[in-house]
């Protein structure tokens, strides 16, 4: 009866690594996955996780019962003082609701579900390019995704101007996907100034940001570092969700942790509606405010004055709606390791530095690249591989380069010249830049 079923497509990403398996050269190098590597090329556990591990196993006093659907208690706190701050008026007002999921992909699928439901405006506008799975988890979410311009191949950097027309044609109340830190698959982030500008051009038009924060610390080496855009937005008193992943920060990739925070503001509706002013007081707030009544109104329909801790509720109520079908109730091991290491402050310092290794090696993996190409005399300017920020370089190689090295130098890597620097080590830059001398010179 299965017989008529066509063959999909590999995944374009997970299918480089299914193909780099394949090869039996010794002298195979996968930079595809999007997965931390030590200078010996080997995965990371890091010492912070196995401790945790460890002392879970120790206390006998734990059970494998079933979570609540939306997870554990402590982890979801925690994780939304990670990403909001330890000091977030948001979190002491009650107006910040948590969910852990299935990793980042899980936080963000969870999300896309709830606004399709909830939210009167489907429409998701996501940059050019992005990370590969962002239109399908929308989109089978029951969203409407369109494009915004991010970035610009002929300058390596940010299409600022175009970012900001493409939002400002955007219909109002749009939704929009923003990369917390560390663009995937460009490497590219907006400056503190610009996040300042697209941050003010969408609460103009009342857009409702959703932060994807696959990389907060690994970037940079600082968590807080990691997440200004994020609080930039929270601290305006403006709404925004926040998808977390534990993956790439505490190496914790195949436990799928992750969590969902829907941030929600808190203004009395009766202070709208008669233009009182409440957090706002310039007129032009008041204005964004009146564009915003639909939405206010959608979520404080049933009293005069919006209680953000009531709309926390009803909100997560509903999320639970969203969970228990598709899998019930998220699993209990590694959201207990990330919350043992996250309320513990012994714990979290260590993670901190462990955390900062991984960054730091990824930095310094771009420097070497940088000046083995420089040194080999590669036609081309290459300061973009020290410009961009987090796991990934988009060297600017083509389809055609990349299956060329692929071919001849058994280098795997997506078709859009996407290279993770985490899978590159000292030993291997040498012949990662053979090959891309051979690329662009043959
Ligand atoms: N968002 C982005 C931008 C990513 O790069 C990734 C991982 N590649 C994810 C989300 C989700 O990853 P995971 O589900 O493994 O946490």
């Amino acid at each position: 009866v299965f017989a008529h079923v066509v063959r999909a497509p590999e995944d374009p990403i997970l299918g480089v690594t299914v193909a780099y398996n394949k090869d039996p050269s010794p002298n195979k190098l996968n930079l595809g996955v999007g997965a931390y590597r030590t200078e010996e090329g080997k995965p990371l556990v890091l010492n912070v996780v196995r401790r945790a591990e460890q002392m879970l196993v120790n206390d006998q006093s734990r059970v494998k019962e079933y979570l609540p659907i939306v997870g554990l208690a402590d982890f979801n706190k925690l994780s939304a003082k990670l990403i909001f701050g330890a000091d977030s008026p948001a979190i002491q007002e009650n107006r910040v609701t948590t969910v852990q999921c299935l990793s980042g992909t899980g936080s963000l699928r969870v999300g896309a579900e709830f606004l399709a439901r909830h939210y009167h405006e489907r429409t998701i506008y996501i940059p050019v390019p992005t990370w590969g799975n962002h239109p399908k988890v929308f989109t089978l979410a029951g969203l409407t995704v369109k494009t915004y311009r991010y970035y610009n191949p002929a300058t390596r950097g940010l299409d600022f101007e175009g970012l900001l027309e493409d939002l400002s044609a955007a219909p109002s109340r749009a939704i929009v996907l923003l990369h917390a830190c560390a663009h995937n698959p460009t490497g590219v982030d907006p400056t503190l100034e610009q996040w300042e500008q697209i941050r003010k051009l969408m609460r103009s038009k009342a857009m409702l940001p959703f932060f994807d924060s696959a990389y907060q610390g690994f970037a940079s080496g600082s968590l807080d570092g990691d997440a200004q855009s994020v609080r930039m937005f929270v601290a305006d008193g403006g709404e925004c969700l926040a998808a977390q992943s534990y993956a790439k920060n505490m190496g914790l990739y195949g436990e799928r942790v992750g969590a969902l925070s829907i941030e929600q503001i808190e203004i009395p509706v009766v202070s709208v509606v008669v233009g009182v002013k409440e957090r706002r007081n310039s007129f032009k707030d008041i204005l964004v405010l009146f564009v915003r009544v639909p939405r206010l109104m959608y979520f404080c329909h049933d009293s005069q004055v919006c209680k953000s801790a009531d709309v926390s509720a009803k909100v997560e109520s509903q999320l639970k709606l969203v969970i228990r079908p598709m899998y019930s109730n998220p699993p209990i091991h590694g959201a207990s390791i990330v919350a043992t290491i996250l309320k513990d402050s012994n714990m979290y310092h260590e993670w901190t530095v462990e955390l900062k290794a991984m960054a730091d090696r990824i930095i310094s993996m771009r420097q070497q690249l940088f000046n083995a190409l420089q040194a080999k005399g590669t036609p081309g300017d290459w300061s973009h591989i020290i410009k961009q920020i987090g796991m990934f370089t988009f060297t600017g190689l083509n389809a055609e380069q990349v299956a060329f090295m692929t071919k001849e130098y058994h280098i795997y890597m997506t078709s859009d010249g996407r290279i993770s620097m985490a899978g590159l080590s000292s030993r291997t830059v040498p012949h990662l830049v053979d090959a891309i001398h051979a690329a662009v010179t043959t």
